[in-house]
């Protein structure tokens, strides 16, 4: 899927990430708000502007 904020062309899984990105992933925003385990279970990230599609943010 296509980032909607800067539209590089395929966001991440959690399994697809490097050491280096999930470190960076688990200082996000969202970290507030969501488990790590939920986030690795449902999110998406994209790995140039560290946008992160939510499980809600599903609709097309
Ligand atoms: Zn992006």
């Amino acid at each position: 899927m296509k980032c909607p904020r800067c539209e590089k062309p395929r966001m991440k899984t959690w399994s697809e990430l490097n050491d280096e990105e999930r470190e960076v992933v688990k200082r996000l925003p969202a970290s507030a708000e969501y488990t790590l385990e939920e986030r690795q279970a449902t999110h998406q990230w994209c790995t140039r502007c560290w946008y992160e599609k939510r499980a809600t943010d599903v609709h097309g």
